[in-house]
């Protein structure tokens, strides 16, 4: 018998495979997909996130995969320039910009190296139940046979519609309405860092990526998606290049290697995390835009947190305590981050922020600092503080 299912095998569920079966446990993954496949993302993990990479020694193959460092942010608003120092988290100084078809493998690869049974082509059907607590999960594998097996523990890492968090009916809170929609592609021959630019209401974004191509994303508010998807490609221009002049005239040298990507589908919640024989990571668990680009990290930060729960094989504690602490602690590693990605993805330029960002901009340690609470490392309301906000008024 598998001591944990996990359903979803893309950064929430490999990840979560990976700790788990290097803590002794038997571990079944299935995925519905195909491995190596793409998926809409913007790409960025941030320092937190690339630190968990480094400490499961998978940054190794990352980096291995061509996608280059990035260790010195820009955000251009107004008249205001931030760029200095990417902020470091534990030693690690770079973000990076994998391809989702690059991550989500190395991670999978992973998880299968520590002895997780990973199986892709595999769709998760329904639940086995006693009362209340879940004891199985019933799938069809890649050969179309209907199976069932029993566990301890069902874990939904199968994204913001997950079926698993519908079967338990884990309710939703902190719902909030959808805040921007977002397109992007992939150009090549245009040299670049990590860069963002805001103007009110529109944010445009840049990561570089393997093959040497860069990212360029642009963001709209939600009320825009009905005028904006009929003719994306022409907004999306027309965003950057009112966004940022410098960028638009950048990529007329380069090229467009890849058509639009674009959602107006982008939920904010959160669900209850955990319940008898069931646990939520990534995005089934909690949903938020993408403006701040937090899911994989966050991702990360569950899977870690549900294996310290969990715990060895040996000598852990009871399924039912390891889930019980992960259902009271998951969210004060979640809330506060959630929080500021609601406040940025409402893409407001107030005179107050631009006040402060004048401060930020003079100040090379509190540019760290700014930088250090957008990649999550401290947490915003450890930087937007009572000492910095007066001297914005
Ligand atoms: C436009 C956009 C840009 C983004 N940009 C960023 C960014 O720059 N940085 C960042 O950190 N995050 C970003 N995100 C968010 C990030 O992509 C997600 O948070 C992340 O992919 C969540 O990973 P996950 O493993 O939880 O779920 P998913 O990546 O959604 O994976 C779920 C997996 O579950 C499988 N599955 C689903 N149902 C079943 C089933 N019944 N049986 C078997 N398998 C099943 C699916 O096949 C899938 O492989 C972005 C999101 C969007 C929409």
């Amino acid at each position: 018998m598998y001591d944990a299912i996990v359903v979803g095998a893309r950064c929430a569920g490999a990840s979560t495979a990976l700790l788990l079966a290097r803590a002794g446990h038997r571990v079944l993954v299935l995925d519905r997909g195909r491995p190596g496949t793409d998926k809409l993302s913007t790409l960025y993990i941030h320092q937190p996130g690339v630190a968990r990479l480094a400490k499961w020694d998978v940054l190794d193959a990352i980096k291995k995969s061509g996608c280059q460092p990035l260790d010195r942010p820009t955000y251009q608003v107004a008249d205001i320039h931030l760029t200095g120092p990417a902020p470091e988290a534990d030693g690690n100084r770079a973000a990076y910009g994998p391809r989702r078809f690059v991550l989500d493998p190395i991670l999978a690869d992973a998880a299968a190296e520590s002895g997780a049974d990973v199986r892709f082509g595999a769709t998760a059907l329904g639940l086995l139940t006693e009362g209340e607590r879940v004891t199985g999960l019933r799938y069809r594998d890649s050969d179309g046979v209907v199976r069932s097996e029993n566990t301890p523990l069902v874990i939904g890492a199968d994204g913001m519609r997950s079926s698993i968090a519908k079967l338990v009916g884990a309710q939703e809170y902190a719902v909030h309405q959808k805040l921007t929609c977002a397109y992007y592609s992939y150009w090549s021959g245009v040299p670049a860092g990590f860069e963002q630019y805001q103007r009110p209401g529109h944010w445009v974004g840049v990561i570089p990526t393997n093959d040497d191509r860069i990212l360029v994303a642009a963001y709209f508010l939600q009320r825009e998606f009905d005028r904006i998807k009929g003719a994306a490609q022409e907004h999306y221009l027309d965003n950057i290049r009112q966004t940022t002049p410098t960028l638009f005239e950048r990529l007329q040298a380069g090229e467009q290697v890849e058509r639009m990507y674009g959602t107006g589908d982008q939920l904010n919640f959160l669900r209850t995390a955990a319940g008898p024989g069931w646990a939520l990571v990534g995005d089934s668990g909690h949903h938020k835009d993408s403006l701040t680009a937090r899911g994989i990290t966050d991702a990360f930060l569950q899977a870690e947190l549900l294996a310290e729960c969990v715990g060895p094989k040996e000598g852990g504690p009871s399924t039912d305590d390891a889930l019980k602490r992960y259902l009271t602690t998951r969210d004060s590693i979640l809330l506060s981050n959630y929080k500021s990605t609601l406040s940025v993805a409402r893409l407001e330029v107030t005179e107050e922020r631009l006040r402060m960002l004048r401060v930020i901009q003079e100040s090379p340690e509190l540019t760290e600092r700014y930088f250090a609470a957008a990649a999550g490392i401290i947490a915003p309301e450890d930087f937007y503080t009572e000492e910095l906000l007066p001297l914005a008024s």
